[in-house]
This record gives structure tokens, C-alpha cells and sequence, in this order.
């Protein structure tokens, strides 16, 4: 069955001339395999909410993690149905999983990944508590971690099930990889890197895109693929001067220098990189929505010319556009009658992926440079990367999304934010993040914030369409067997 849950999704009827015009002009784009054999969608969808439900109960909150506990759910949940699975615990109580459905190994792994962990939560403003996995009468799964990310989790093991169960043959192993702390100090996906060999991916699907209702036009859903992440470069403006009696002031002392600082940050005004992402997914934007939008949404030139100010503008489209910098926090002596030797200030500079970290890391020296006592210190940073849209796995994430429409835009998209993707793509691995869920404003809030929930309807999406996926990209061309999976 294709998408009866469709006009629920939304929220509000959709006019059946118009969803079923959506579907017939979306069906051509479809796999040609296996939609006649395909599991029960609504059967599917109940099920990973039952699995999630179960997830969410088990607290993993960053710190302390605990991710054993949630690998060790994971792993029982695949064991039942005869899926390997093995625990890998790199500290007390601190863990991955990697789960494997074995094939011919035509081609490299396939990940479905996630991080076990999640953040912390101030139970006294939800309206069922986080821990609870509460399903409601609307068909609602309460819980921090229902979108990040426990509810991804969900559906990728629910595809992965499904996979297994269909037993057809593999052309390629499928890796279910859940990692501790993604929402600290990645700790988890480091240790998954330094095994790398031995998990074997070339492709993983991850968190950071995932569909908006509503984005740019009413009534259209837009999904961003994360096709790359926006690197970082973490710092300390550090300022100096004489230490001395606060009752005496005097030039040249480290606060004054430190604020003198922070203001030629302040002056520091980046300009715009169109990047293909970007451009690409306004293009499907306009793509979609059609008119005089759309003429200009299909034209780059047109785009750059006529929304430089409106994106820039906005400083959460002002962040995808250029590199950024931003002072976070002071740090210094706290007794008023002593002015210390020294002063420092945080700073979250994140970059595009085509600067390098030397090069920020220049450019901010250089803004400090007709000032005394004052330097810049890097504490870390990783360069930001990207990922191909010309490849099959964005393809046909691509394809098995727009399906779920109608009225729907799917295109590239470079995150300002990262996540563990931006540790793989070092080493050479192509990751995509995509959440399969279409999402309103207020559900988008229960991220990190209160009332973090899924509906079912968007677990069975998510579980359709990584399953499409998974069949496209891993199930080998021979006819399906029975006995290969084991
Ligand atoms: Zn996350």
C-alpha cells in the first residue's frame, strides 16, 4: 500500500484529487521491485513505535550516558530475530553496538546509524514525562530522544527487521551502528572510527536533515539531506595587561583589552558562499512550488541577486551562508578591587567546508592585530566536509523521500551544526543525514527542548523509506531466497 497516512501526516485533509494527482505523478520515480511485496506499512509502523516506546524508557541521558543499557536493549531486540549483534563496551557503561545482516559482499557495508545517547531534560515542563515512551490516544510517542535520536534508531531497526525477514539476498552487509555520546564529546563514533576496518562502511545514513512543513511556502514540506556539516574552530581570545588595584585605574589593562577585542570581532562581517547545496535545494524548492517563486527559487543568479539580503538578514540562514564567529562567554578574576593579569573569552567560530581551520584561525589572529596584549588560542577543531549528491545512496534517499509526498521539495544541504558524520567524513565515508520524518515547528521545538515526541505516522514513513532504501542499495539483483540470511 502506498500512502494512505499521508493526509494525517499533514495534519489537516488534503484534497483527494490533489494526493492522488501527487502520487501518480510521483509513482514513475519509484523502485520497480518489491512495492507489491512489500511489508505492512501500518503493521511496520506500529511496531517501531512499540520498539521506541520500549527505547525511550531506558534512560541514556548525556551525562552520564549509559549507553550499555540502550545497546543492550538495541541488541536483545535484534537477537530476537536471529540478527548478530556485538557490544562494544569502551569504558564503564559506556558503549556502542554494531548489529550486521550478512550478504555476498559484493560491495562495501551499508550503515544505519545513530547515537544511543541523549540530553538531558527538565521533566517538570512536559506534558508526559521524558522517560515515559508514553503513546498517546493521537498516536504520539512521548520521550526524550524521539527525534534525537532514538526515534531514527527506531525505524532503522524496524527496516533492518523487515529486511531480515523478507529473506532476500544481500548484495551488501547492512551495519546497524549505535554509538555512545554524539550529544558530549563523540566519543563513541571515535572509538566506531579507530574499528573502522572491521565495520567496513562506505555509506552511512545519519541524523541532520529531516522534513519542515511549512520551511518557505504554506503547505509545502521541505527535507534538506545533510550532504555535509560546517566544520569548527574552538578557541580562547586570551587579553593581558599589568595585574593591579582596582581602586587605580589605568591604561592598558586586560578587561579593557579583552572588550576591545570582542568589538573587532564584532566588525568582522563575512561574506556569502553560495553553495551548490544550498542552491540545489532551493531549486527543488522552487522546483515545487511553482510561479513567479519558483522562477526565481530555478535561477541562481536570480536567487543570489534577489534573496542575498533577506537570507543574510536572518541570522539562522545568515549561518548556512558564511563562515561565522561568536564570542560565547568571558572568563576572568571575579573580585571588583583586583584587575587580574589576565582575561579570556570563548569563541565558536564554525566554518564552510571550503575554509580550512588555518585559514580562520588567521582570520581571526588578524582582527586582533593592531591591538596590544591580545591572542588567539585554537582548543580544537575539525574542518568541515561534504559528501556527493552524485552518488546512489543520496539518490535514492532522494527518490524514496519524494515519494512521500505531495507538495514536497528534497534537495542538498551543507548543516550548521554537526554531528558524527563530521568525524567520518575524514576518513573517506560518505554520510547523509536524513531523518525521515516531516516534522511541524512546535515538534521541531522538542528537540533539546520540552515535549519531544513522533507521531506513527512518521515512524512508519521513516521505516518505509529506509527500507526502500535498504532494498534499492543492498538486496542483490538475483531473485530473492530464503535461505541466505541467517
Ligand atoms: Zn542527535
Amino acid at each position: 500500500m502506498h500512502d494512505h497516512a499521508q493526509h494525517r501526516a499533514f495534519g489537516r485533509p488534503i484534497a483527494l484529487s490533489v494526493f492522488a494527482l501527487g502520487v501518480g505523478a510521483l509513482a514513475p520515480l519509484g523502485p520497480s521491485i518489491a512495492r507489491a511485496g512489500e511489508p505492512d506499512w501500518a503493521a511496520a509502523g506500529r511496531e517501531a513505535a512499540g520498539t521506541l516506546s520500549a527505547y525511550l524508557q531506558v534512560d541514556t541521558t548525556n551525562p552520564p550516558g549509559n549507553e550499555l543499557a540502550g545497546a543492550r536493549f538495541l541488541g536483545a531486540a535484534l537477537q530476537r530475530e536471529g540478527i548478530a549483534v556485538e557490544i562494544d563496551e569502551f569504558d564503564v557503561g559506556r558503549a556502542n553496538l554494531i548489529a550486521r545482516l550478512p550478504s555476498a559482499g559484493l560491495e562495501p557495508p551499508l550503515c544505519l546509524m545513530s547515537h544511543i545517547d541523549v540530553v538531558t531534560a527538565e521533566a517538570a515542563n512536559w506534558r508526559h514525562p521524558p522517560l515515559s515512551g508514553h503513546i498517546d490516544a493521537e498516536g504520539v510517542v512521548w520521550g526524550r530522544g524521539a527525534l534525537d535520536m532514538k526515534g531514527m534508531t527506531a525505524v532503522e531497526l524496524t527496516a533492518m527487521v523487515l529486511l531480515h525477514r523478507s529473506g532476500q539476498a544481500l548484495r551488501r552487509d547492512v551495519v546497524l551502528l549505535a554509538v555512545a555520546d554524539e550529544e558530549l564529546d563523540n566519543r563513541g563514533v571515535l572509538r566506531a572510527m579507530e574499528r573502522w576496518d572491521r565495520i567496513g562502511c562506505s555509506h552511512v545514513i545519519n541524523e541532520g536533515g529531516v522534513g519542515i512543513q511549512d520551511m518557505f511556502f504554506a503547505g509545502q514540506t521541505v527535507f534538506p539531506i545533510s550532504v555535509g556539516e560546517k566544520g569548527y574552530v574552538w578557541g580562547e581570545i586570551i587579553a593581558s595587561g599589568e595585574p593591579a588595584h582596582g581602586s587605580t585605574p589605568q591604561p592598558g589593562q586586560a578587561p579593557e583589552r579583552l572588550v576591545e577585542a570582542w568589538q573587532a570581532t564584532r566588525a568582522w562581517s563575512p561574506k556569502p558562499v553560495w553553495d551548490p547545496a544550498l542552491l540545489g535545494l532551493l531549486e527543488a524548492v522552487g522546483e515545487e512550488q511553482g510561479g513567479v517563486a519558483g522562477v526565481i527559487l530555478k535561477h541562481p543568479a536570480l536567487t543570489k541577486l534577489l534573496l542575498r539580503r533577506k537570507l543574510m538578514g536572518n541570522p539562522l540562514t545568515r549561518a548556512v551562508l558564511t563562515d561565522t564567529l561568536n564570542v560565547t562567554g568571558f572568563r576572568g578574576a571575579e573580585a571588583p578591587n583586583v584587575v587580574p593579569g589576565e582575561v579570556r573569552a570563548n569563541v565558536d567560530s564554525r566554518i564552510l567546508p571550503d575554509t580550512t581551520v588555518e585559514q580562520q584561525a588567521q582570520r581571526i589572529e588578524a582582527l586582533f592585530a593592531g591591538l596590544n596584549g591580545v591572542r588567539f588560542e585554537v582548543q580544537s577543531s575539525t574542518p568541515g566536509g561534504r559528501s556527493p549528491t552524485d552518488d546512489p545512496l543520496y539518490r535514492a534517499l532522494e527518490r524514496h523521500l519524494l515519494a512521500e509526498g505531495p507538495h514536497l521539495a528534497v534537495g542538498p544541504a551543507i548543516s550548521p551544526g554537526f554531528t558524527d558524520s563530521i568525524h567520518l567524513r575524514t576518513i573517506g565515508v560518505r554520510a547523509y543525514g536524513a531523518v525521515p520524518f516531516f516534522l511541524t515547528e512546535d515538534e521541531l521545538r522538542g528537540m533539546h527542548g520540552n515535549n519531544e515526541r513522533v507521531s506513527v505516522v512518521n515512524l512508519e514513513r521513516g521505516t518505509r523509506v529506509l527500507y526502500r532504501t535498504l532494498v534499492e542499495l543492498t538486496v542483490a539483483a538475483a531473485q530473492p531466497t530464503a535461505s541466505t540470511t541467517n
